[in-house]
């Protein structure tokens, strides 16, 4: 299903024009608009799903299938040496379109990026209880 007032299911659908890298029945791959580096790609589902949340199992996987393979294109074209997939969901996370989509983004020495958090010192037994609530 599609959503009218969405940007990335226009573009994944080819009603917006778009630097498309791959295509098939179900994905469309796309060069970021505001790259973070040379290559940045975004793995976009033809159907309209908000986030992970809501993106089905069997898709997710197909995603990261796919993920592999522009992987290795961007590595043996582009001569990248690194690559970060980022995959946010919700405001919080920095989530701007919210139509489910995959970063892929080369890395290069010395490109200037940082994709990282600030570590925490919890101590064990925060781990543990944050662990048990996970689990149990
Ligand atoms: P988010 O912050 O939601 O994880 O990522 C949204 C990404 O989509 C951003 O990196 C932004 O540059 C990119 N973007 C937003 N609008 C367009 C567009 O119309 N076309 C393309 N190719 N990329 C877009
Ligand atoms: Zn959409």
């Amino acid at each position: 299903m599609k959503k009218e007032d969405c940007i990335f299911c226009k573009i994944a659908n080819g009603e917006i024009p778009s630097k498309t890298l791959y295509e098939d029945e179900k994905f469309r791959v796309i060069l970021d608009l505001g790259p973070a580096t040379k290559g940045h790609a975004l793995i976009l589902p033809k159907e309209h799903f908000a986030d992970l949340y809501e993106l089905p199992e069997e898709l997710a996987g197909e995603v990261m299938k796919t993920a592999k393979r522009m992987a290795e294109k961007l590595r043996d074209r582009l001569g990248c040496e690194g690559l970060n997939l980022v995959q946010n969901n919700g405001e919080l996370a920095g989530q701007t379109v919210f139509h489910f989509h995959l970063h892929l983004i080369p890395r290069y020495r010395a490109d200037g990026q940082k994709i990282g958090w600030k570590p925490g010192q919890p101590a064990e037994e925060e781990l543990e209880e944050t662990r048990k609530t996970i689990t149990d």
